[in-house]
């Protein structure tokens, strides 16, 4: 403890003293939670200035009120997905006017990702703790192979180049020889 806090004196950062640690009720820092003083734990309740899922102080996120008027199926503030939302009306979607290609090419990027993600996990682990992951990992697949059959009829160049860029997981998974 510095002398000067002995006297009162504190050398002030924000809410603590950087040499005795004491805080105050002023100088919070409330950037990363709006609800939660990341330097000293103070709780402040209802602070949240929310904007459907998102809050807009601190960016934190919510489950409930997303935004799906751009897309059915993924929140364009958080990006959460939801499944069969889309209202098909042949290759169209009528809520919010997705096609079906960019919906496929989309979820191809998706299982790309997070297959590739999960067959990393699985392999570092040498599949043990991979278990976990199988059936997780056998659904992207099979999403995968579904929307490759889909897009690889579709024949527009713009499917045929996401699914040339989007082949990485299944090769993986072949050159691993990942039993699903
Ligand atoms: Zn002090
Ligand atoms: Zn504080
Ligand atoms: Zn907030
Ligand atoms: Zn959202
Ligand atoms: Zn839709």
């Amino acid at each position: 403890m510095g002398l000067g806090c002995i006297f009162g004196k504190h050398k002030w950062n924000g809410c603590k003293c950087g040499s005795c640690q004491r805080t105050r009720d002023e100088g919070h820092d409330w950037g990363k939670d709006c609800e939660k003083c990341s330097c000293c734990g103070m709780v402040k309740p209802d602070a949240h200035q929310w904007r459907g899922c998102k809050c807009t102080g601190c960016g934190k996120m919510r489950d409930e009120l997303h935004e799906w008027s751009k897309d059915c199926e993924k929140c364009s503030r958080c990006g959460t997905r939801r499944k069969d939302a889309h209202k098909w009306d042949a290759s169209r979607c009528s809520t919010c006017g997705k096609t079906r290609a960019e919906e496929d090419i989309e979820n191809l990027e998706y299982a790309d990702v997070t297959l590739s993600g999960m067959l990393l996990v699985m392999s570092m682990a040498r599949y043990g703790e991979g278990e976990a992951l199988k059936p997780k990992a056998r659904e992207l697949r099979d999403m995968y192979m579904a929307v490759r059959d889909r897009l690889a009829k579709v024949g527009n160049t713009e499917a045929k180049a996401a699914l040339v860029k989007h082949s990485l997981s299944l090769e993986c998974l072949e050159s691993l020889r990942v039993k699903l």
